[in-house]
């Protein structure tokens, strides 16, 4: 939770993301400490009184509070641009205190298909046992958007870029369309990160994020969070994290925090990194196509750019080759520098088949409609040189 007066908001991306968040303490430390402690002590029984009656204000428990999980909570909110931000265990925590936060029983959501698998699970397996249903539609197709939308309707969710074929949602009309039906735009900012997008400038209500990915960027922890305004984030999803208990651990927040002032750096890297890998590969022969927005034949490249919707393409590329699932299977297999892993975001390039892990509980036809072919391969392309990226795929592409 920050202050909407604070200096801070002058500064630029890279300062706000070294500079904000730490209060230094009486030992004058340079680093952010880590604040390894489950309880806080009062002066007096008084002062417990008056802080667990909302009375005077600080930290009571660390499942409500804590001054490491704080210090990230606040830079985030910075640089997303936020006024107020909720750390979480993760982020599908994230995903769940925002709609328990937000949602009651009747509600309905509406959200893009193409979804992070896990949350289109809670969406349809155990949010709908709680009489919150939701419908999807096509994340580009802003008609089929606005035709979809019911009186019930208050939460309009989505992805952008999404997962494995980086389509782009335009999300200032999206915005526009849920704001003019009384309702809140939540963006899952995973992929770009505030480095590269933020939603709330461009009309958004809440932004989700999944720590583990590119704010930690070194695979090391779980985590997430949700920025948004002070009454609906810093009260009622806060609200629900203080109590049901999905909170963020001070040593992962400190990894997090200490993420962000390399972000931007990282972001930029991993973003020029994967142009050129993509750029590389839609040049090959062997390959049939690639997704990337940085492309200009990228469908929605007009959303990338310094000034744009996207600053820069990211990191995440996915090509199909022909031949299917042997085909893709034997580039993956044939790599010695990639890992073989379905988590993105890392410094280390990670390498995935769509169809048969992320994407491999969807039937067949689901697949097919969602154009998650079986040659597909999904590159998140880590900080290595990108030379010996294409060298480890070169391999399998010649066979
Ligand atoms: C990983 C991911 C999540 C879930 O985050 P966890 O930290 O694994 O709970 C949500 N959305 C997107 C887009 C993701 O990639």
């Amino acid at each position: 939770m920050c202050d909407d007066d604070a200096p801070e908001l002058d500064w630029g991306f890279a300062t706000r993301a070294q500079r904000t968040g730490h209060q230094r303490t009486a030992e004058e430390e340079h680093c952010e400490p880590i604040f390894t402690t489950s309880s806080f002590v009062f002066a007096s029984a008084a002062e417990a009184a008056a802080r667990f009656s909302g009375e005077s204000s600080g930290n009571i428990y660390s499942r409500f509070t804590n001054p490491t999980v704080r210090a990230f909570e606040e830079r985030l909110a910075v640089l997303e641009g936020g006024a107020a931000c909720v750390a979480t265990a993760s982020g599908m925590a994230a995903i769940l205190a925002t709609c328990m936060g937000l949602l009651v029983a009747g509600d309905h959501i509406l959200s893009s298909r193409s979804l992070f698998g896990s949350t289109t699970m809670l969406f349809d397996k155990y949010l709908t046992r709680f009489g919150i249903q939701t419908t999807y539609v096509g994340l580009t197709d802003l008609d089929a958007w606005a035709a979809a939308i019911r009186p019930e309707t208050r939460l309009l969710f989505l992805e952008t870029p999404s997962n494995p074929l980086t389509e782009m949602a335009a999300i200032a009309p999206l915005a526009e369309l849920a704001h003019a039906h009384g309702c809140l735009l939540a963006v899952d900012n995973c992929f770009c990160t505030p480095a590269l997008q933020r939603p709330l400038a461009l009309g958004a209500d809440l932004v989700i994020h999944s720590a583990t990915k590119y704010l930690d960027g070194q695979g090391r922890c779980v985590g997430g969070a949700v920025v948004g305004d002070a009454t609906r984030v810093g009260d009622d999803v806060f609200g629900v994290v203080r109590t049901a208990g999905p909170s963020l651990s001070p040593f992962n927040a400190w990894i997090f925090l200490k993420g962000l002032e390399t972000l931007e750096l990282r972001m930029q890297a991993h973003s020029r990194a994967a142009l050129a890998l993509a750029q590389w590969l839609d040049a090959h022969p062997a390959v049939e196509r690639v997704h990337f927005p940085g492309l200009a034949g990228h469908p929605q490249h007009h959303l990338v750019g310094e000034g744009a919707q996207q600053r820069a393409g990211g990191g995440i590329v996915t090509f199909a080759v022909s031949g299917g699932r042997e085909a893709a299977w034997r580039v993956i297999d044939a790599t010695r520098l990639c890992s073989i892993t379905a988590n993105l975001g890392d410094t280390k390039t990670t390498i995935t088949h769509p169809a048969s892990t992320t994407h491999g509980r969807l039937s067949p036809e689901a697949r097919a409609a969602a154009g998650i072919g079986d040659g597909l391969i999904r590159v998140a392309v880590g900080l290595e040189c990108v030379e010996d990226i294409q060298t480890d795929l070169a391999r399998g592409l010649r066979g």
